[in-house]
């Protein structure tokens, strides 16, 4: 059994400006594009993970000088010049990049070399580099199964010329045989013969191959490298954009705003693109040239993509996509199947043991927006599958993550600056009454609301209203599928009147159609973990609030300051009903109290209790003024200590 890690939610949007580690993409193109160069080049703001520490191992077994200290290098070029006559190993550990960069780079270097890396990366396609590096001359040898690492290399001058390549599997494969291109005597042509995937992380490689002075001219399906030396050079890597999205996502799902610094309009990196899709699901994004702002509020909607060009970003979407309303379509993204993990399918079955509706389909996946139960997502032993399926541990109760050190691939303090995020716990000045139906929750609580100068929220009104959505939408009552989809889509709300789906229902949820099945509606899972959400999200936006229900002290607002637990007798309860209603006996409306007094406090869910740090108020013989009174002194006592 691996370690796990449990995710506590935060309880709030989140506020935070944010710093992020150098890009893995960009650090790995670097320093390579540093290690073949004339001269020194001094690298600052480089990443320090498995993938880029792969990366400085690998320019140095072949011979360049790396001089470092935290996210800064000086490293020396080797001019790849050299001819060794002894075999060199290159160990890629997991790292996709550095294998695919390195490969072309071997191969065009004079020296004995053997390329390999852990199990997961040897099982990683290299074919169609290795056919197009053999088409110009290269001398590659597989030492295991065909087109897999690990690779014997016999370096030597190629001279260039024109090659085709595939652009479907792995743009790595264009990006790696771009960056070898200067060492070869005529400089490279490369024909693209199918559509290319990622496109961004090639303009990627030309833009820094450019600023270590090489000539790259990017077409459509054509790319040229003209023969000529890097020079070294002095560059800053930008904050990792992908790992950007984790951040941005974070935002998407607790609402509030995260602002990511050092990142902007001019990146070159493509993954900054995701905050468009954002964007398009409704939130708002402002870039500046040092930096991205993305912020929300309210529920994102579902959103049909092409991923294809910011790929890395997908499972991000995937975990921001299952708390957004309705459905998210991913598509253009069958290649990352062949990634750390066949990406797709992985997204899909973790989506599906959250609880929420997921599928493969034909170049992507499709889901529909939903709430998480809870549970140990499988990771993988791939970061993003890890990063990306925190953020719904942030949202909801009881999601782990299986193998949370696999972030240390691209992101060792993931963790860390996840948890910086969290929002400081503000005061939480809020009154819980909760008690059976006819105690005197509504009564006390309007008068205690209004001597406080506070908000009152009637929650079991938000339950009635869901209630009369099931029964005016003629979903069957028994089909707890259909009655969680009407609460997630019905729109609530609730002032003095409560406006159901855009109609005044204030009269029609206290009707008996809706009592008769209230209890039944509300003990379903998915509706109360609804409605929690949407209480809790309405007491942030609020400053002190008192909230009457059935589970507000246990379950909604465990932390409450002020908890109370009205009562009464049943008799007494139904005699105030009888009082409150026409056309029922008063035996009909005993009998329907005890059978709801049954349901609610007999449910699994949140049932109705007192919680243990409660005062239980016995309202039978108690004038509503001085009960009151005393929860007045109760709760200004209790905000003014939490405040100081
Ligand atoms: O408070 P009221 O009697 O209007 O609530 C109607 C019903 O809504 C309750 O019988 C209960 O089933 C449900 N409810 C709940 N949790 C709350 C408030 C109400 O389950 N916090």
């Amino acid at each position: 059994m691996s370690e796990q890690r449990r995710i506590v939610p935060f309880d709030g949007p989140i506020d935070a400006d944010v710093v992020l580690p150098g890009s893995k993409s960009m650090s790995n193109r670097v320093l390579l594009a540093a290690a073949v160069a004339r001269g020194s080049s001094s690298i600052s703001g480089i990443l320090r993970a498995e993938d880029t520490e792969a990366m400085l191992g690998a320019i140095q077994a072949v011979g360049a000088i790396v001089e470092s200290t935290g996210d800064s290098a000086v490293v020396t070029g080797r001019g790849a010049s050299d001819d060794p006559d002894n075999e060199v190993m290159i160990d890629a550990v997991q790292s996709g990049t550095t294998s695919r960069f390195m490969l072309p780079v071997l191969a065009a270097t004079p020296g004995n070399w053997v390329l390999t890396g852990d199990d997961q990366l040897l099982r990683r396609p290299f074919g169609n580099q290795i056919e197009a590096l053999r088409s110009l001359g290269a001398d590659i040898a597989e030492l295991g199964e065909p087109d897999r690492l690990p690779l014997q290399i016999r370096g030597r001058r190629l001279a260039g010329g024109r090659v085709l390549l595939r652009g479907d599997v792995s743009s790595q494969f264009l990006s790696g045989l771009l960056l070898a291109a200067p060492l070869m005597t005529e400089g490279l042509a490369i024909e693209v013969t199918t559509e290319l995937v990622s496109r961004p992380y090639v303009e990627m490689t030309a833009s820094v191959m450019r600023r270590f002075g090489v000539d790259v001219g990017c077409g459509e399906r054509e790319f040229v490298v003209a023969p000529g030396a890097y020079r070294g050079t002095d560059i800053v890597v930008e904050p990792d954009a992908s790992a950007a999205s984790y951040f941005f996502g974070a935002a998407s799902v607790m609402g509030g705003r995260v602002k990511v610094l050092g990142l902007g309009t001019d990146s070159i990196q493509g993954d900054v693109g995701f905050v468009d899709v954002l964007e398009t699901m409704g939130a708002t994004v402002t870039k500046r040239t040092d930096s991205i702002e993305v912020s929300v509020s309210g529920r994102l909607a579902g959103v049909t993509v092409d991923m294809s060009q910011i790929s890395d970003t997908a499972q991000t979407l995937a975990a921001v996509a299952a708390t957004a309303s309705g459905v998210t379509e991913v598509g253009g993204i069958g290649f990352i199947q062949g990634k750390e993990t066949r990406r797709v399918d992985a997204v899909v079955r973790e989506l599906n043991r959250l609880g929420i509706k997921a599928d493969v389909t034909e170049d992507g996946f499709r889901l529909v927006g939903g709430v998480t139960r809870p549970a140990v997502v499988d990771t993988y032993d791939d970061h993003r599958m890890a990063m990306s399926f925190a953020l719904l541990g942030l949202v909801s109760e009881g999601i782990s993550i299986d193998n949370p050190a696999c972030v240390t691939k691209t992101f060792p303090s993931f963790w860390e600056v996840l948890e910086s995020l969290r929002p400081e716990r503000s005061m939480l000045k809020v009154v819980a009454l909760d008690g059976p139906a006819g105690s005197g929750k509504s009564t006390v609580a309007t008068a205690l609301a209004a001597e406080l100068g506070v908000r009152h929220f009637d929650t079991g009104a938000m339950y009635r209203a869901v209630a009369y959505a099931v029964l005016d939408s003629g979903v069957d009552v028994e089909d707890v599928d259909a009655v969680a989809d009407v609460a997630r889509r019905v729109d609530i709300k609730m002032d003095d009147r409560v406006v159901v789906d855009g109609v005044d229902a204030t009269t029609a949820i206290r009707s008996h159609e809706v009592t008769a099945i209230v209890s039944a509606t509300s003990a379903i899972p998915a509706v109360r973990s609804e409605l929690v959400r949407l209480q809790r999200e309405w007491v942030g936006q609020q400053d002190g609030a008192v909230l009457d229900g059935r589970d507000i002290g246990t379950v909604v607002f465990p932390d409450a300051p002020v908890k109370a637990f009205l009562t009464a007798s049943v008799e007494v309860r139904a005699e105030r009903r009888f009082a409150e209603t026409t056309g029922q006996t008063l035996e009909d409306i005993e009998a329907d109290i005890e059978r709801r007094d049954h349901a609610d406090s007999t449910r699994t869910t949140s049932p109705l209790k007192a919680a243990d740090d409660a005062i239980i108020i016995d309202t039978s013989d108690r004038a509503v003024a001085d009960i009151v009174a005393e929860l007045v002194s109760l709760t200004r006592a209790a905000w003014e200590e939490e405040g100081s």
